[in-house]
């Protein structure tokens, strides 16, 4: 019998590894990359001796594929896609690749904000258990090359609504969806109800056995619920209200009830504070009762977890004025929990590439917190003008280490002075990294 063709599109983590686990499953795999593929996965590829192109698409040896895998950074309208869309061949996610090829129970959190965060949390938790767990999705080694070359009873998935898009049959065990607030619109024809499709692929498939976890305070999810019918056992969770099964916050407490075994601790214990982390620890805890690990397993996680670098990450006091780097926020969302979760005067510094942002959500919390806003952008004239009769001061850097002394200058002691930019950061920087990098430098040389 002639091997099936697998073609794999995307030479980074999560494409080679699926060319990986294609070899290992006896496909006649080719991967190609119309750019460059970085040293470390071309000795890799080389390693295995598994062919492979870059800087170009060869039409003849991709078109012959019986199956796809399409890297998530690669938008349904490139040619090549289009072309093997006509073709009538089947294009794929990596981790539907990989979810055919385990039996391990997989945990996968999806949402706008706070993915890696819930995700980091639960894979701690998991392991602080004991189990035998694997950290996978858009974080650390592709799930694909795990699935290949480890052997996990459980996978923590951080999972991408690009790479949903090309899930088909795969099945979450237990799904997490954090929250749905407008994203990457661009990918999804400028359409809402397209992403939150998509955000909602997380559960299908799911079984009466599975589980769906979600964040009942989120009316975008509440109005695409009342439209469906869902097998997997709901388990909401509220900072606002009581949930009969799932999680809740009352009188300072984080409660958990899951057919009725019960979990509270207070919130001051909770190792992340601000009201977005309690519904990420909300989540991390409910998933812990659901897999039935020991309540104090679960605490100590809530309690003691790191956090991530990048959000909202408290680093450093300089005469006592707190710098906190949140660059990994990059939409309004994010921005609104991390001033909600501000208890001092704040100096917020904002801006870069506006993915088409409405400020006017920022209002309240910008007057109520914000005592100076530093804009960090090529162009700041969308934020000046939102902000410019808000009776706060608004001044105009163009490098971190001007933005990081103008806001030293302008707050006092007791305050905080906050990266928060609701935008991404191209304009300047290469990634949110190198922005929340050159933030820490910036307040170290002060
Ligand atoms: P993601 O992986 O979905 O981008 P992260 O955990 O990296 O999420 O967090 C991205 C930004 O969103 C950070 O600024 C963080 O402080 C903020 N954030 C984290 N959790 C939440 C949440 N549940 N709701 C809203 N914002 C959040």
């Amino acid at each position: 019998m002639n091997k099936k063709r697998l073609v794999v599109l995307g030479g980074g983590e999560s494409g080679v590894g699926a060319a990986i686990l294609g070899v290992a499953k006896g496909f006649d795999t080719f991967l190609s990359d119309f750019g460059a593929i970085q040293p470390a996965y071309k000795s890799g590829l080389e390693a295995r001796g598994i062919p492979f192109e870059e800087l170009h698409h060869t039409q003849e040896l991709i078109l012959n594929a019986d199956l796809v895998v399409k890297s998530p950074g690669i938008p349904d309208k490139a040619p090549i896609i289009q072309s093997l869309l006509k073709a009538g061949v089947p294009v794929i996610s990596e981790i539907e690749l990989a979810g055919r090829y385990t039996k391990a129970a997989t945990i996968c959190i999806t949402g706008s904000n706070g993915k890696t965060t819930t995700t980091l949390m639960i894979y701690d938790l998991l392991k602080r258990a004991g189990l035998k767990v694997g950290l996978a999705g858009n974080i650390g080694k592709s799930f694909a090359w795990q699935v290949a070359e480890e052997n996990f009873d459980y996978y923590v998935l951080e999972i991408s609504s690009f790479q949903l898009d090309g899930m088909y049959d795969f099945r979450a065990n237990v799904a997490i969806l954090t929250n749905i607030t407008p994203d990457h619109l661009d990918r999804y024809n400028y359409q809402f109800q397209n992403y939150i499709d998509s955000k909602f692929r997380i559960v299908q498939n799911q079984t009466e056995a599975d589980f769906f976890i979600y964040n009942d305070d989120d009316p975008v999810i509440a109005a695409e619920l009342d439209k469906k019918e869902l097998p997997g056992k709901k388990l909401p969770f509220s900072t606002e209200h009581k949930v009969q099964e799932g999680g809740w916050i009352e009188e300072n407490k984080m409660k958990l009830n899951i057919d009725n075994n019960t979990f509270d601790m207070t919130i001051l214990e909770l190792a992340l504070q601000g009201k977005h982390n309690q519904n990420n620890s909300m989540a991390a805890g409910i998933s812990g009762m659901v897999l039935k690990l020991r309540k104090d397993d679960i605490r100590a996680c809530l309690s003691d977890f790191q956090g991530v670098e990048h959000r909202l990450e408290r680093f450093m006091r300089v005469h006592d004025i707190e710098f906190i780097n949140d660059s990994k926020a990059t939409n309004i969302n994010s921005v609104w929990y991390a001033l909600e979760s501000m208890s001092t005067p704040v100096v917020w510094i904002v801006g870069g590439t506006d993915k088409g942002n409405d400020y006017s959500q920022l209002f309240d919390l910008v007057k109520e917190k914000v005592k100076a806003i530093v804009c960090l952008g090529v162009d700041n004239s969308k934020i000046i003008a939102a902000f410019k009769d808000k009776g706060i001061e608004i001044v105009e850097t163009k490098s971190m280490e001007e933005a990081v002394r103008s806001s030293y200058f302008l707050a006092s002691k007791g305050d905080s002075v906050l990266l928060s930019p609701a935008c991404a950061s191209f304009d300047l920087f290469k990634n949110y990294e190198d922005r929340g990098q050159q933030f820490k430098e910036a307040v170290r040389n002060l």
